[in-house]
């Protein structure tokens, strides 16, 4: 559903992503990890295009990322994507920000996209604040909104990036809870988070970047008790 091949990227002198190839089934999680700085975020822009790429190519459901144009937003409407910072619109209520992009890009009516976005916003336990505007709700409940708001365009993949790291400990597993939710649906997945036992309980296939590259790409179970690098080794060793 997502293929990445031989994807290479740089920021003027630097080398961010090196060589990344990258499968993504149908219904799969994936959950990315590795040090700080070694291009997990860069990697998950590029996938809808946030970030333009040097060279390789990028597939969502075996059509190639165009640089520009109609295709590329048609494309990126199929790619959901939650960051650390929850990005709601703060001038507009909860239930608009829900129903904003499906009526704009979608053109689905006022009517049926408030009906879509209720049943969303009652899935991720926030639909009774639907009325009010984002700076009313805790960081947790922002967040649930903005994968509400990411599920309402009807993604083919969703991406996370840190969705939990700016949140407070008691509101973390909220968010989490959501997520394994989705994964156990069927959604197709890639996170970038530090919460292993989200990794542990939810990723069919743990993917671990250093330096730009992918280092190694493996079940939970054979990441976490038996990693193949010495990256890995060192890295697990420090978040474990
Ligand atoms: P973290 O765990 O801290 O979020 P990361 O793995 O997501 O790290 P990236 O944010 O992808 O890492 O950054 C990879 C490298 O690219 C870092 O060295 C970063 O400083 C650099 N970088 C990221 N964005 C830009 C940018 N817009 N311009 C220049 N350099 C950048
Ligand atoms: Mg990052």
């Amino acid at each position: 559903l997502v293929e990445l091949t031989h994807v290479e990227k740089h920021y003027g002198a630097l080398h961010v992503l090196k060589d990344i190839n990258l499968r993504v089934n149908k219904g799969e999680v994936l959950v990315v990890v590795g040090p700080s700085g070694s291009g997990k975020s860069t990697m998950c822009r590029t996938i809808n295009r946030l970030e333009t790429i040097d060279s390789g190519d990028i597939r969502i459901d075996g059509k190639t990322l165009p640089q520009e144009g109609k295709e590329l937003a048609a494309l990126r409407a199929e790619v959901g994507m939650v960051f650390q910072s929850f990005n709601l619109f703060a001038n507009k209520t909860i239930l608009e920000n829900v129903t904003l992009a499906p009526m704009k890009v979608r053109h689905v009516d006022q009517k049926t996209a408030e009906r879509q976005a209720m049943d969303l916003l009652s899935r991720v336990g926030v639909d009774t604040q639907a009325n009010k505007m984002p700076s009313q709700l805790s960081g947790g409940q922002q967040q649930r909104v903005a994968i509400a708001r990411a599920l309402a365009m009807q993604p083919k993949v969703m991406l996370f990036d840190e969705p939990t790291s700016a949140l407070d400990p008691e509101m973390v597993n909220e968010v989490l809870d959501v997520m394994v939710e989705l994964a156990k649906e069927g959604m197709t997945m890639i996170c970038v988070t530090h919460e292993m036992g989200f990794a542990r309980k939810a990723a069919d296939r743990i993917v671990f970047m250093a330096d730009g590259r992918i280092l190694e790409q493996s079940t939970p179970d054979e990441f976490f008790e038996n990693p193949k690098t010495e990256r890995a080794k060192d890295f697990l060793s420090k978040i474990l």
